[in-house]
């Protein structure tokens, strides 16, 4: 518990210097992203690259914001939900990346799965997170499977697994950490927050890998128990 307060009061202080820091980089940002738009549109098919210039000036954009939602409380809305049409949603949103690298999705639903009681989307946030990254650690394609059960009528069970490069046993301890990524482009917030997520709806999160065979996160979500906050 003490560990829990400490990691939520380092979050707050990183949040809130991101948020000072966010501001002063999103204004220049969107004056720049303001002028690359109109030399396009002054000087059209002079320069192949402002397709470019903009998806990433988007991207910073989209990293600072990642580090502004560190500070913010987040409020999670409880609504009646089907976790099947949340995983199709974000099944749907990956499915080009997942392509682009060989890689198919498959989703295995062993039985009706009840409705749950959960924030859509944040929980879709978090597959995004997991479906990405598992993307990301196969490099030479092959297949990521999402199972999909309930265990004892009490809880929801969901696991992401891929065939991808794998987590040395020592990073596992820090996956969770902010800022902790070993990708040259990573920003390392994904599994920090996607964790927390989970954490909020009463749930548990877990990540389980092989070196070199894959990986496979793990969540169990309450059934019962989210339906006290609707
Ligand atoms: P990022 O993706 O920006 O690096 P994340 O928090 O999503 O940040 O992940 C942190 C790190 O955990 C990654 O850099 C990677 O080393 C490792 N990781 C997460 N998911 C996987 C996976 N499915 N397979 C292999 N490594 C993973
Ligand atoms: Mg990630």
């Amino acid at each position: 518990m003490h560990e829990e307060l400490l990691q939520k009061e380092k979050l707050a202080v990183i949040g809130q210097m991101s948020t000072a820091i966010g501001h002063e980089i999103r204004n220049p940002l969107s004056s720049l992203k303001g002028f690359i738009q109109l030399q396009r549109e002054s000087y059209p098919n002079t320069n192949d690259f402002y397709p470019i210039m903009i998806e990433e000036v988007d991207r910073i954009n989209s990293i600072v914001s990642d580090l502004m939602d560190l500070g913010k409380p987040r409020v999670i809305t409880f609504e009646k939900s089907n976790i099947e049409e949340i995983i199709a949603y974000t099944t749907s949103i990956t499915q080009q990346q997942a392509q682009g690298k060989g890689v198919t999705i498959e989703t295995i639903t062993e039985e009706p799965l009840p409705p749950i009681y959960c924030d859509e989307k944040q929980l879709k946030q978090v597959f995004i997170n997991l479906i990405k990254n598992a993307i990301e650690a196969m490099s030479e394609g092959g297949r990521i499977k999402i199972k999909l059960k309930t265990i004892l009528g009490q809880k929801l069970y969901v696991a992401i697994e891929d065939e991808g490069c794998g987590i040395p046993e020592e990073n596992i301890p820090n996956l969770v950490e902010p800022f902790f990524t070993t990708k040259k482009e990573g920003t390392g917030l994904g599994l920090m927050v996607s964790n927390q997520i989970i954490k909020d709806h009463k749930g548990v999160l877990n990540i389980k890998s092989i070196s070199e065979k894959g990986t496979t996160v793990e969540i169990l979500l309450p059934l019962q128990q989210s339906k006290a906050f609707f």
